[in-house]
């Protein structure tokens, strides 16, 4: 059996950046990946948006992982050159009654750290952005939008640049937590039969991170939660938008609403929504859906054409709460969880994981030391 000092299990872009924090730590450090690329989970069916940290309840880890990942992300594009804007974004009070709401969202942003909120009226946001029909908004400057793919490439360099390895189309099949080496307890076996012997398993499998951590032999199976999944619908604008911002309408329930988000190339899409499903790689996006999208989009940009909008892509949420349970912050569950050394298994790393990837990385190399 081969022996390396750690093992991470999944190239998605939180992945990529713990294999590259552990490779810039000393470790030798090989990335598992089933797929015949990077990235081609969630990592690349998502907003692309840098948030601020603004929604999350003050203390949880996605409150204070989003916004020191947030300071780090802008730091690492800027002296890595990973595309990126720092657009900023609007959230929109469209009836009279949602306006007290924003005051709230500030309060709840600064328990999270992040001070630059500015409240605007309704004119101050039209002479911001013409098209824009709103009661009042807050104006969020620090969020941005980053190339998630340039940004993912960029981490695999670090780590390979650092003596990292990473190895594509190697599912993992299997994990024994004690059935290893003396040396390195942990064995991981991937699907052609391929054994490694570890200390460190960083189990960063996205969408499958809760069945993998359900087939650790040796793991209390009772601290892991179940999965649940909900696809987020988006839905792409044909022509240009009337927007150089992000637009996103006072948050509802289960997502930040219909919102708009713009690309690097300045290309808008509308979502995504939410639909809890039963089965995560169901990817389809309804053309159907698109009614409720007209609808809620022309509460804040009342001249969106009929016909304007277009079934785009979905990305899949790896939910741990079920669709009537408060949203569940990011688990991760390190040696001082669960008991066992040298293990961290990071389950329900939904929105902002993005933002936090860097951050996360940095979370999972103190939950080691
Ligand atoms: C609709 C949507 C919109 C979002 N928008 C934003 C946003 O705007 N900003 C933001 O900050 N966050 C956003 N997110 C969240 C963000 O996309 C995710 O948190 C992040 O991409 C998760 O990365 P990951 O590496 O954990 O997972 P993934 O990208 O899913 O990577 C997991 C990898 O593990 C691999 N894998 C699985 N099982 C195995 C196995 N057995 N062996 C080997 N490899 C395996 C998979 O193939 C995959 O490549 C959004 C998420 C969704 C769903």
């Amino acid at each position: 059996m081969e022996q390396i000092d750690a093992v991470v299990i999944g190239a998605g872009v939180v992945g990529l950046a713990v294999g590259r924090a552990l490779a810039l730590a000393g470790y030798e450090v090989m990335v598992l990946e089933s797929e015949n690329a990077i990235g081609t989970g969630t990592s690349s069916r998502n907003s692309e948006v840098i948030h601020a940290g603004i929604y999350y309840p003050a203390g949880s880890l996605k409150a204070r992982l989003c916004v020191q990942g947030k300071g780090l992300l802008y730091a690492y594009c800027a002296e890595r050159g990973v595309a990126h804007q720092r657009l900023g974004k609007l959230i929109v009070a469209t009836r009279p009654e949602q306006v007290q709401a924003l005051d709230s969202i500030v309060a709840k942003a600064a328990a999270n750290g992040v001070h630059d909120l500015q409240k605007i009226t309704a004119a101050q946001a039209k002479a911001l952005e013409p098209a824009l029909a709103c009661e009042a908004a807050l104006l969020s400057p620090s969020t941005g939008v980053v190339d998630s793919h340039g940004l993912m490439l960029s981490l695999q360099g670090d780590m390979e640049n650092a003596g990292g390895l990473l190895a594509l189309v190697s599912p993992v099949q299997h994990i024994g937590l004690q059935h290893g080496t003396a040396t390195h307890p942990i064995r991981v076996t991937t699907q052609d039969g391929t054994e490694l012997a570890c200390k460190v398993l960083v189990n960063a499998a996205g969408l499958n991170a809760v069945a993998l951590a359900r087939g650790m032999d040796g793991l209390d199976h009772n601290l892991l939660p179940h999965a649940h999944y909900a696809k987020g619908n988006y839905f792409t604008l044909a022509g240009k938008a009337p927007f150089s911002r992000l637009i996103y309408p006072v948050p509802e329930a289960a997502g930040l609403g219909v919102h708009l988000t713009l690309d690097l190339g300045g290309q808008a899409k509308f979502g995504p929504d939410v639909q809890w499903v039963d089965d995560p790689s169901d990817l389809q996006v309804d053309p159907r859906r698109g009614d409720a999208f007209y609808a809620e989009v022309r509460k804040y940009w009342p001249d969106l054409a009929d016909g304007a909008l277009q079934a785009g892509y979905a990305g899949m949420r790896p939910k741990i709460n079920a669709p009537d349970e408060v949203a569940a912050d990011f688990m991760i569950q390190g040696p001082s969880e669960h008991g066992v050394p040298g293990l961290v298994n990071l389950l329900g790393i939904e929105s902002p994981g993005l933002t936090s990837s860097l951050a996360i990385a940095e979370e999972v190399c103190a939950r080691l030391a």
